[in-house]
């Protein structure tokens, strides 16, 4: 690891970065304008971000509050816990004293914040002996705390468990390398039946367990009901946007994606989360009513990025589709199926229901939130078996009316690699213009954003959708 990486800790400059955007954030125009010119680096991001408006400067604030707290966690006295993006963080907010950190988000945010991108971090993982074939967005920021780059942290707790393995092997060695317990939820291969159920609950209560014995703090049944409640009323600002979202032209934000997912899984059941989805809810309203497609400009193609999205610097691939007039319909990240979702009627009977009643049914249903967070539904078995893969895209791309479907992901995802090219052909087959996409979401080494970018020109023009 280069010396000068290890100058300033990562958490310390993600928390430095969104307090200074969100300062920007409350600048008069003129000020911002100045501020612009004299941080040319990170005007191609902080620009489109500013110009969303008031849904925007709430992420940024919301981040910055998320790493602040994670710098100062341990003279507050609290725990952090390393953990994943397919794990929802509602449960750590429940204890008194833990801290999460998503690793995938921090890759997230280096790689579309600076140049050399999360490349170093990612170096460092294999020179310590972690496979490089491993998926990209743990090795991003993994390498940062496995070098010292990174807050100390006292525990793993992760979720991937019979889904990917990479990513459950990233996190144990993880826990190896550094000395920590480890818990890792699994899951069977099935979403649905009794016995997968009863498992997924059983397997829930002996994490919390581990996070009580490792962690020493207080599992507060009162946090955890307003949490939930909380959680409830974000479902149901996304599920009215998403609503939205079916009208045509479409009038969210493709960029809105990012954000949203990014909050739940940084901030789920946060207040500053519930005011962040309120804005832009407003906005969508405002242009439902214009008919103005939330691009900025007229709607020509719809897209539904059936994997996930691609994270290159200054968020390159959100500002293609919107420059070439194609509406990002979301994509695996975007969805975490509550059972009051839009798209609920077509995937019958695999939906979680937030039950607040008692300690029981609170757990419960963290447990089957857990178990329909992105991938962890969806990828755990073969992808055309029911309730998996194909269904689900298929699913999702009828009711969002796409026009035509993108594989975006990376190199290291063994569970998607394996059968792409099968459910491309079946995606063909009902009869979406699939697109291939061979660059790593999170690693700009693979194929240059350029590269992607004159790909993805071709196949809209070739597919005559543009
Ligand atoms: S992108 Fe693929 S390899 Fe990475 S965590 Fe998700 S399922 Fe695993």
């Amino acid at each position: 690891m280069r010396p000068e990486l290890k100058e300033y800790p990562l958490d310390q400059l993600f928390a430095r970065t969104f307090q200074l955007a969100r300062k920007a954030g409350r600048a008069t125009p003129k000020e911002q304008a100045l501020l612009l010119k004299s941080v040319p680096y990170v005007s191609g991001l902080l620009e489109p971000m500013l110009a969303l408006g008031a849904p925007a400067i709430t992420f940024l604030g919301m981040l910055a509050d998320y790493y602040t707290d994670l710098i100062h966690a341990k003279e507050q006295g609290k725990k952090v816990v390393m953990t994943t993006f397919c794990f929802d963080p509602t449960i750590f907010y429940a204890f008194d004293n833990l801290v999460p950190v998503t690793l995938e988000v921090g890759t997230v945010i280096t790689s579309i914040l600076w140049k050399r991108g999360a490349y170093d971090f990612m170096d460092f993982c294999t020179e310590v002996g972690f496979s490089e074939t491993g998926c990209s967005s743990q090795r991003g920021t993994m390498g940062a705390y496995l070098a010292g780059a990174g807050v100390n942290i006292d525990m793993v707790a992760v979720n991937m468990g019979g889904i990917c393995d990479t990513n459950s092997n990233a996190y144990s060695f993880a826990a190896q390398y550094l000395g920590k317990p480890f818990y890792g939820l699994d899951y069977p291969a099935e979403l649905t039946p009794d016995a997968v159920r009863d498992y997924h609950h059983q397997d829930y209560r002996a994490l919390i367990r581990f996070l009580e014995t490792h962690g020493g703090g207080r599992f507060d049944i009162d946090r955890l009901r307003s949490l939930l409640e909380e959680k409830q009323i974000q479902d149901e600002l996304t599920n009215e946007i998403e609503e939205l979202q079916r009208l045509v032209p479409n009038p969210v934000p493709g960029i809105y994606h990012l954000l949203m997912y990014a909050g739940r899984y940084t901030c789920s059941g946060s207040p500053t989360f519930t005011r962040m989805l309120r804005e832009m809810l407003e906005v969508v309203r405002v242009n439902a009513l214009s008919g103005a497609a939330g691009l900025g400009r007229p709607e020509k193609c719809r897209a539904f990025l059936f994997y996930i999205d691609n994270f290159s610097f200054n968020v390159g691939m959100f500002d293609w589709l919107a420059r070439n007039q194609v509406s990002h319909m979301g994509s695996m990240l975007s969805r975490f199926f509550p059972d009051n979702a839009p798209y609920r009627r077509e995937v019958p009977g695999t939906c979680y229901t937030i039950d607040t009643r008692g300690l029981d049914s609170m757990i419960d249903t963290l447990a089957d939130i857990n178990a329909r967070m992105p991938m962890t539904r969806t990828v755990r078995g073969p992808y055309d078996a029911p309730n998996m893969w194909l269904e689900d895209s298929l699913s999702l791309a009828k009711i969002f009316n796409a026009e035509c479907c993108i594989y975006n992901g990376t190199p290291g995802c063994r569970n998607t690699w394996s059968n792409v090219k099968l459910i491309m052909r079946d995606l063909e087959k009902h009869g979406y213009p699939t697109h291939l996409v061979y660059a790593d979401a999170f690693d700009g080494r693979v194929e240059s954003w350029e590269t992607t970018a004159m790909r993805l020109d071709e196949f809209f023009k070739i597919r005559g959708l543009l």
